[in-house]
């Protein structure tokens, strides 16, 4: 703390007693909102446990800091004796102390625990309690009460303290947005909320990676497991009897072998023949791709002998055959996928359809418009575009 010019010599002099006693609170209070901020923060305090005493008229605050990421705001109510004038602090009378800034809160918890406050036989309530200490770890804060009616003392914590996951949520928030311990310090600097020690978070931080790993090596194992069941199910095996698992590969950009012009990416690609492509109808979601064609929510697909294939006559068919002829594939794995189910037709690539029903147009598309349109823009200059269209140009 920079000195403070109220203690300079020649101002000292000046000073009554009442105005020391006040400066030294105001003192004190600065150094407790300071530790209150950086509440058990040891890499700043280095001390197993410092205390902090405001002393006003008649009461007596304390700040503890501990080493164990706590900090505990006191109050006694120091009793002079009216006739020995001697001191003495009895903790029984209960003196409400200032909690400031924000906490988070488990809303639902936090009202039943309000709710069930039972001074049995007393009518005691919320209205009786009088705030006498808060005991923060990390996040989770326990408030201690006193009623001031019977004295009983009643603990309300933030959230439920059996499940006590505010902590770790808050650290694999920070952790999922990309961030980290300075980025929650400003965060909490700006809410005005007491962030939690820097070895507190690092401890936390720990024990996620830990359960990241497993919860995905676990994953992992049963997906496997999965595959080769399903591989040798399908008698997918080398001669060593080793279930053989199919990869699904980032496909790029396919370029056709003489006609520049035309390109395709498919979705993916599988093995060496085949390419996938998968359409996610959000409009369909609801359903299972069987109920969204039961219902004709979905018109690409049709019912054949109880199995759904792609239409002919479909713009997804024209596309499916373009990508297997520009990528010069053998089979397209065509997927409709929602999260209620998916079903997959494997077309085989058909090239008279390509040759008669799909370049012919894209080239003339391509001649009479596209390339027109590069070179000299009609577009530019407020014209319509050069008809010449294909009919089904959708191909990429
Ligand atoms: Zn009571």
């Amino acid at each position: 703390m920079g000195k403070d010019w109220r203690y300079g010599r020649k101002a000292r002099r000046k000073l009554s007693a009442p105005k020391i006693k006040k400066h030294r609170l105001q003192n004190l209070q600065n150094k407790k909102s300071d530790i209150h901020n950086n509440c058990g923060d040891q890499e700043n305090t280095h001390l197993p446990e410092s205390k902090n005493v405001l002393t006003d008229n008649n009461i007596e605050l304390t700040t503890v800091t501990r080493d164990d990421d706590q900090t505990v705001i006191v109050a006694e109510r120091e009793n002079k004796n009216s006739y020995t004038g001697e001191k003495s602090f009895n903790s029984t009378i209960p003196v409400e102390v200032k909690c400031s800034g924000r906490r988070l809160v488990d809303i639902m918890f936090l009202f039943d625990s309000i709710k069930n406050i039972d001074h049995h036989p007393f009518d005691c309530t919320f209205r009786n309690l009088t705030f006498i200490k808060e005991t923060r770890n990390g996040f989770f804060s326990e408030f201690v009460f006193m009623c001031n009616f019977c004295n009983k003392q009643e603990v309300i914590t933030n959230e439920d303290p059996n499940s006590m996951t505010l902590n770790s949520a808050i650290v694999a928030g920070i952790v999922n947005t990309g961030q980290g311990y300075t980025q929650l310090d400003t965060f909490s600097a700006f809410l005005n909320m007491p962030n939690m020690s820097n070895s507190s978070y690092q401890k936390i931080h720990n024990d996620l990676i830990k359960c990241t790993e497993n919860a995905a090596l676990e994953a992992m194992e049963i997906a496997g497991k999965e595959e080769a069941r399903i591989a040798i199910e399908e008698n997918n095996v080398n001669e060593d009897r080793i279930p053989l698992v199919t990869v699904v590969a980032d496909a790029g950009l396919f370029i056709h072998k003489t006609l520049h012009y035309l390109a395709a990416s498919p979705d993916g690609l599988i093995n060496e023949d085949s390419i996938l492509e998968i359409k996610c109808p959000s409009s369909i979601k609801e359903y299972t791709p069987q109920e969204a064609v039961a219902l004709k929510k979905i018109k690409c697909m049709t019912d054949c002998e109880g199995k759904l294939v792609l239409k002919k006559s479909d713009n997804y068919y024209f596309q499916v055959q373009g990508q297997l002829n520009i990528a010069e594939k053998k089979y397209c794995y065509f997927v409709v996928w929602t999260p209620k189910g998916f079903v997959v037709d494997k077309i085989p690539r058909d090239e008279s359809f390509w040759k008669t029903k799909i370049e012919p147009f894209v080239t003339r598309f391509y001649m009479e418009s596209l390339l027109p349109e590069m070179i000299n823009s009609r577009f530019d200059r407020g014209l319509p575009i050069r008809s010449g269209t294909s009919d089904k140009p959708d191909n990429s």
